[in-house]
């Protein structure tokens, strides 16, 4: 007998899991498909013998508690939250340390003689952070473009729109100086507007290394998916069949087809799309012109130096405190972030562990040597080939795609796209590629779901549209 449900969900990534436990609190029957066989998708652990690590993303710090608190997820055990929250090492010198505690962060920025530019900065980030979930910028089903958000955030506040149409290092620079905003963002958003560093600051720039490696958060967010009454399937590749015009469900195996009386939500990047489509679709429904961005992004090797250690002994760590916070460093020959998850789990018969994410130019087993102080036992690069095989993220980028200014807010992933519709009809994107963007924030997760409730004509009640949103969206 056809097996059918309202929607099915192909990926059982964070923002997966996200949709599918919205879609079910809402009222909707929901099959979530895995290829792989744990849930989480670039957020979930590994581990060496026994001691677990982060597989790919390490740190969590972008998921809104307002978000984690409607599918009942319990955001402090999922990470370590040490303070300092991170420190930047430069030449192996202490140069920043970024503490949770707000007297001792401010004391730090007296240090660097931009006290009073950063309780500016703090203030802006703060109001950026509520006037965005409030007024429909990042809780959206049609995200606004740059100009609009900046105006929405000016009748929040005056001026705010200023730090996000400006670029980044020109706007945050002049309150804080050059090295601190610089410390705050990723060099490619240097020049970027300051939305793009704001949304990466949402949390006020706090990060904790996830607990086992993302293991506990991703296990959390299957099971607020199956509470809320979602089915989830893993170890299950699936292909969307298109008929009569719409995505009708997905194909698994040789052949089974599931029907999807309402939508398939693609949770998986973006660029995935021509892998799960019958080419002939692919052609059909795609302008020639969103076809070739899409392959465009998707030739480039957008993949940053991840690699993941297994080490001989415990590693000894630069700086006094213990578990030890993030580390951000920067020295000849390497620039990027490093985690000890052995520091914070201590292994039972297996080994310590390490993580570096950024960019090197040193062989691996030299990295750990010089990271670490011990020999690498074991090296696990996470490259694009690894991305792109085992996530279905074919250029391998951090967040799907970029995140500048020709894929963000109205933007993303392309232009008459951002409303989680795709070309076909029935069909939705719901990843790090869709608004608001990526890293582990489940926000796109909620609101591809929200878009494709109002599609069938649902107001949901479970969700985190502002009112205003949600009115004459159906
Ligand atoms: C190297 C690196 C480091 C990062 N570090 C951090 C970090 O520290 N903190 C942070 O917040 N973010 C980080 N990120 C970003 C973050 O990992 C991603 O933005 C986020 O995990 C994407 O989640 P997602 O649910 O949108 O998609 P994904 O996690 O990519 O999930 C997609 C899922 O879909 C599945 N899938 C694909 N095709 C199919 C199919 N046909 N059938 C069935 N299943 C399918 C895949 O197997 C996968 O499980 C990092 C990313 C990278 C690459």
């Amino acid at each position: 007998m056809e097996a059918s449900y309202d929607y099915i969900v192909v990926g059982a990534g964070h923002n997966g899991l996200t949709a599918a436990a919205f879609l079910a609190l809402n009222g909707a029957s929901v099959l979530v498909v895995e290829a792989r066989e744990t849930p989480g998708g670039e957020a979930s652990g590994a581990s060496f013998r026994g001691s677990w690590y982060p597989r790919v993303a390490y740190a969590l710090g972008l998921l809104p508690r307002e978000l984690a608190s409607l599918l009942g997820l319990d955001l402090d055990g999922s990470a370590y939250w040490v303070d300092p929250s991170w420190v930047l090492l430069a030449d192996g010198e202490v140069w920043l340390e970024w503490w949770r505690d707000p007297e001792r962060l401010a004391s730090e920025m007296r240090g660097h003689g931009v006290e009073q530019g950063w309780r500016e900065l703090s203030r802006v980030i703060a109001e950026f952070r509520r006037c965005a979930s409030s007024e429909g910028i990042l809780y959206t089903v049609k995200p606004p473009s740059l100009e609009e958000a900046a105006e929405i955030l000016d009748r929040c506040s005056e001026g705010l729109g200023d730090a996000v149409r400006e670029p980044w290092i020109r706007w945050a620079g002049g309150l804080v100086g050059k090295e601190i905003a610089d410390a705050l963002t990723y060099p490619v958003f240097l020049w970027e507007p300051g939305y793009v560093t704001l949304y990466f600051n949402l949390n006020g720039a706090v990060w904790g290394p996830a607990r086992r490696g993302f293991t506990i958060l991703a296990h959390e967010l299957e099971a607020a998916a199956r509470r809320a009454g979602a089915e989830v399937l893993y170890g299950t590749r699936a292909r969307v069949l298109v008929r009569e015009e719409r995505a009708e469900g997905v194909v698994i195996g040789e052949s089974r087809f599931i029907r999807a009386r309402k939508g398939v939500v693609l949770a998986a990047s973006i660029l995935c799309l021509p892998r799960v489509l019958p080419p002939e679709a692919y052609e059909r429904f795609l302008d020639k012109k969103d076809r070739l961005a899409l392959e465009e992004l998707a030739s480039s090797d957008a993949a940053i130096d991840r690699f993941n250690f297994a080490l001989a002994g415990e590693p000894v760590v630069p700086v006094d405190y213990r578990p030890p916070p993030i580390l951000v460093v920067e020295q000849r020959g390497l620039s990027g972030e490093l985690v000890y998850p052995s520091l914070y789990e201590p292994p039972t018969g297996g080994p310590h562990t390490m993580v570096f994410s950024g960019a090197t130019s040193l062989e691996p087993r030299e990295l750990a040597w010089r990271l670490s102080g011990v020999e690498a036992l074991e090296v696990e690069a996470v490259d694009r080939s690894v991305l792109e095989r085992e996530y279905c993220n074919p250029n391998g980028a951090p967040n799907h795609i970029p995140m500048t200014r020709d894929h963000i807010l109205d933007r993303r992933p392309l232009p008459g796209w951002a409303d989680y519709r795709t070309p076909i009809e029935g069909l939705y994107h719901a990843s790090a590629s869709s608004h608001p963007g990526g890293q582990v924030t489940g926000i796109p997760g909620h609101n591809a779901a929200m878009r494709a409730l109002l599609d069938a004509g649902v107001r949901p009640t479970h969700t985190l549209l502002p009112r205003r949103a949600l009115r004459g969206a159906i």
